[in-house]
């Protein structure tokens, strides 16, 4: 998706002025593209005659960068789509707080239970998870390792109790020992049906929940969003968790769940371990829709991990272009710490698939990496262009590895070291107050 408006936008950006007809022909492209990406039918139409309507009117026409402008009514209209605003859990103000995670089988709940309460946890709460899935065999172990893995208590009553009262007998338990969130992990079905959302109505009515949080897996595009629309007429719910996000390219999902049920996606699940939940903002999923590459989190990962002082002189280099194979040797060690590379890379505006596969790096091959470094002069590592096919030669050899994998690495730190610049240069940009701001 990101691709196809990013096309669009380059010939709009291209022009001085736009034609009624210029706006209607990029609308039409805008239109495909989020069909296309599994975006709802309702939702597209309603959304292109908004943006169809502003584009045209005095505020383009007549401004001297129309192209940009353009851009800045689809980024703001898709933010709105979306919510406009971060969505928090509405924790009770007489704990505990009663979360009850719904969603169909294999949608990601008892995942996501864990990671929401290794969240919580982080925020100082004191989370309990309780175990209501008692039809599918292996449920209840899979929350007790998940809950040990992250350290959080786990309530279960084994599989012959009626989950109704698993949930009132958590919450006891949560009261008697102090525990302040209680995250209710339900039992799924392959599809909606009636048994399913009668438990899931008595559970409710039985406990109260203060949030009812509908886990669907963001891959399933348009199904995602029946999906949505079926749990929320029929049980109700007071927001959306969306997982697998880090699968679903097109993004469709997430642009039309809270247009179709008007409830707010509240977290995304980016990937299969226990951190990777994170809060759903609007603007950085529609900057990152339209190609802008995700910055902000980009920024707020980098300084989560990064030590503070090395990132600012890491970036004092980039800017005097004075960044060498030592500084990308111990940035390919702390990007480690980050997660995967490519994760983080995918981030950056402008980065083509092609050039994040020249830079997927893996463990062992980081081991490889240091060997060659280590083989370089310190003149070679201060000044890699110094460096031509007899020094490789020797490099290899004193590394144990190939000149095709001197060369390589070569090649993946001058791509970094091209990609670094772009980023510095993109946040001097929304320093300025960039962002199509
Ligand atoms: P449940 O049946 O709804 O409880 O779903 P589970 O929690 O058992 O998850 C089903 C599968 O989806 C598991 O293999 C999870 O690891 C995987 N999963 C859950 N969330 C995510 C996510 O955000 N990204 C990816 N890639 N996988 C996920
Ligand atoms: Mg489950």
């Amino acid at each position: 998706l990101a691709e196809k408006l990013q096309n669009t936008f380059k010939k709009l950006k291209g022009k001085g002025k736009l034609s009624e007809k210029d706006v209607k022909a990029a609308m039409r492209e805008v239109k495909l593209a989020l069909l296309e990406a599994d975006v709802n039918y309702k939702v597209v139409k309603n959304f292109i005659n908004k943006i169809t309507q502003r584009s045209i009117g005095h505020e383009v026409l007549e401004s001297l960068t129309p192209g940009q402008q353009v851009i800045k009514i689809v980024n703001e209209e898709l933010t709105n789509l979306m919510g406009t605003t971060q969505s928090k859990i509405n924790f009770a103000s007489k704990p505990p707080t009663i979360i009850m995670l719904v969603g169909l089988q294999g949608a990601g709940k008892t995942t996501t239970g864990g990671k929401l309460g290794g969240l919580l946890k982080k925020m100082g709460k004191r989370p309990l998870l309780v175990a209501c899935d008692v039809y599918r065999p292996a449920a209840i172990k899979q929350l007790h390792v998940v809950g040990e893995k992250l350290d959080i208590p786990v309530f279960s009553m084994g599989d012959k109790v009626n989950p109704v009262n698993i949930a009132k007998a958590g919450i006891e338990h949560a009261k008697k020992y102090g525990n302040d969130v209680v995250i209710i992990d339900t039992a799924g079905r392959l599809h909606i049906d009636e048994k399913l959302m009668d438990e899931l109505k008595n559970i409710k009515s039985e406990v109260n929940p203060h949030e009812i949080l509908l886990v669907v897996d963001a891959m399933t595009g348009q199904d995602a969003v029946n999906v949505a629309e079926t749990f929320n007429s029929q049980l109700g719910i007071d927001g959306v968790i969306l997982t697998k996000l880090d699968g679903d390219t097109r993004g469709g999902a997430a642009l039309s769940v809270r247009a179709v049920t008007d409830k707010p996606i509240k977290y995304i699940g980016v990937g299969e371990k226990l951190s990777d939940l994170e809060p759903f903002y609007p603007d950085r999923m529609a900057s990152r829709i339209l190609g802008m590459g995700d910055i902000l989190s980009l920024i707020e990962k980098a300084q989560a991990s990064l030590d503070e002082k090395k990132l600012k002189n890491l970036e004092k280099k980039i800017r005097t272009q004075e960044f060498n194979l030592e500084d990308f040797l111990e940035q390919l060690e702390q990007m480690k710490n980050m997660g995967p590379l490519s994760q983080l890379i995918e981030m950056l505006p402008g980065v083509s698939n092609k050039q994040l596969k020249n830079l997927q790096i893996d463990d062992k091959e980081l081991v490889r990496i240091e060997a060659i470094i280590q083989s370089m002069t310190p003149e070679e590592r201060r000044n890699p262009s110094i460096i031509k096919a007899s020094r490789r030669k020797r490099i290899a050899k004193g590394s144990g590895t190939s000149v095709q994998e001197v060369n390589k690495l070569l090649k993946q730190f001058e791509q970094t070291k091209k990609m670094m610049k772009q980023f510095s240069d993109m946040e001097k940009g929304l320093k300025k107050g960039g962002r199509f701001k």
